[in-house]
């Protein structure tokens, strides 16, 4: 896929009206752009092209980011004028960076894109005690992310670890760093704003290396301004689908769409579970194009081939199957090897766990990280059944995946509690059930919740016996929750 697919003759003209606005509206030009075009040094036979000339780059991403739409996008050119200048972010000081960032020599970035002239200031490297590092330095225990070395076209990754993220540990120690009357959310802000400033000087070191001829990508058919995004799911459970956590993850991918065009080439969903896949193809649908176009989703074992579709394998971190071993780890404070984050202050310890699961088991609930995924194989003619007493606002919680996308009929029962007494669950016919039906239909997949009104059973049934020959394979994993 190029990044810079042809301009229609239409498009092309509305970059140039947005030029024109561009330089009728600011003299002197933006501080951004006059730093891309300070570190862009530009060919003759590069000048007319919308790819390799930063003024009509700067525009095209603007205009891409409005979907061609010339008013909005020169709406979307003056706010991000306009919050950049209020919140100084152009000039400032970026390396030594306060989060994990390797492949790169940082001491040598922060040399190159330094301005020969200038503040004293300015030249310096930016110093490490800054509220920005006690932020970084407070969020890593609970989520681990970080660029790492660059995909085939030349442009920074950033990978963020979303499958072992600490989400209530996050919230709370986002909460304790806020200044009094600040939100969690714009605690994060803070953060996402030094993200977003080491991505762009990334991107402009990418840029003047390829140009120097001392990086050898395919990034001829136009200038490295965006950086891969690969987002890890692992680990990723039911209860992290918790909408506090959710509403900070929305409103921050909202406010880095509303100031920065086009910072995102694409973004690679790797290690994701059923659940997700499941949630996604229903959601895909009403994503603008240019959206679902960026996004590229994986399952556990089609990561690898999915990553190195995008990225050389010695860009490639090992536990991906490339072959990147940085020092302590290509993502800082990350152990692949490890299901659940590590152990902080705020967790329980392995064995309080352990307790804890144990008198789980007693009750009947299981915690969905302790949920194992299950394999099954329905023969033809046969159904599988899982029984589980509710009490009253109890919830089972299921997510299954027919290999082969193969329909099997699923349904669920729920038998309130006079009806159950009786039944002897491992004999029951299904056909007994029926009066009990909640509902069934003919199934690939599924990802689902229960919860009971009264005290009962909810008694849940993948049936493949309309099949007189072909056997199903199913992966669920199914589970009471227990709040
Ligand atoms: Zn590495």
């Amino acid at each position: 896929m190029s990044r810079y697919p042809p301009l229609t003759q239409e498009q092309d003209s509305r970059v140039t009206k947005l030029v024109d606005l561009l330089q009728e509206t600011y003299l002197p030009l933006p501080p951004q752009l006059q730093e891309l075009q300070r570190l862009t040094p530009l060919a003759e036979e590069q000048k007319a092209s919308t790819s390799h000339n930063p003024v009509r780059q700067y525009c095209y991403c603007f205009l891409i980011s409005r979907e061609w739409d010339l008013q909005k996008a020169f709406e979307m050119m003056q706010l991000t004028v306009r919050y950049r200048a209020e919140h100084r972010l152009d000039g400032q000081r970026v390396f030594p960076c306060a989060i994990s960032c390797k492949g790169w020599d940082q001491e040598a970035i922060r040399k190159a894109l330094a301005k020969g002239e200038g503040t004293e200031e300015s030249l310096q490297p930016r110093p490490t005690d800054q509220r920005l590092d006690r932020l970084c330095a407070g969020i890593a225990p609970f989520f681990s992310y970080g660029f790492h070395k660059w995909d085939k076209f030349g442009q920074p990754v950033l990978y963020m670890m979303i499958g072992t993220v600490d989400e209530p540990g996050l919230l709370e120690s986002l909460r304790h760093m806020a200044n009094v009357g600040q939100s969690a959310e714009a605690v994060l802000w803070e953060v996402v704003l030094h993200i977003l400033a080491v991505g762009e000087s990334l991107q402009m070191y990418q840029q003047l290396q390829y140009s120097a001829g001392a990086l050898k990508v395919d990034a001829a058919d136009g200038l490295i301004r965006s950086a891969t995004i690969v987002i890890d799911l692992k680990g990723l459970t039911y209860k992290m689908l918790w909408k506090p956590a959710l509403d900070l993850f929305m409103n921050t991918l909202r406010e880095i769409f509303k100031y920065y065009p086009q910072c995102m080439y694409q973004i690679l969903i790797v290690n994701s579970p059923a659940m997700v896949m499941f949630a996604y193809k229903i959601v895909r649908g009403v994503l603008p194009p240019g959206v679902q176009q960026k996004v590229h989703i994986a399952n556990e074992a089609d990561t690898p081939e999915a990553l190195k579709k995008w990225l050389d394998e010695d860009c490639l971190p090992d536990f991906y199957g490339g072959t990147c071993h940085c020092d302590g780890g290509c993502i800082h404070g990350f152990d692949p090897t490890k299901k659940e984050k590590t152990v902080t202050a705020t967790e329980t310890t392995d064995s309080a766990s352990t307790a804890a699961h144990d008198e789980d088991e007693r009750n009947g609930t299981v915690r969905p990280e302790f949920v194992e995924t299950e394999d099954i194989t329905l023969k033809a003619g046969y159904h599988h059944k899982r029984v589980f007493p509710l009490k009253n606002r109890e919830k089972a919680v299921w997510e299954f995946v027919s290999s082969n996308a193969r329909n099997v009929t699923f349904a669920k029962y729920f038998v309130p509690e006079a009806n159950a007494k009786e039944v002897n669950w491992a004999k029951a016919q299904t056909s007994k059930l029926e009066p009990f039906l909640v509902s069934k239909a003919s199934l690939s997949e599924g990802s689902d919740e229960y919860t009971a009104a009264a005290d009962g059973v909810i008694v849940l049934v993948w049936d493949n016996r309309q099949s007189w020959f072909t056997a199903k394979h199913l992966q669920m994993k199914v589970f009471k929750n227990d709040n």
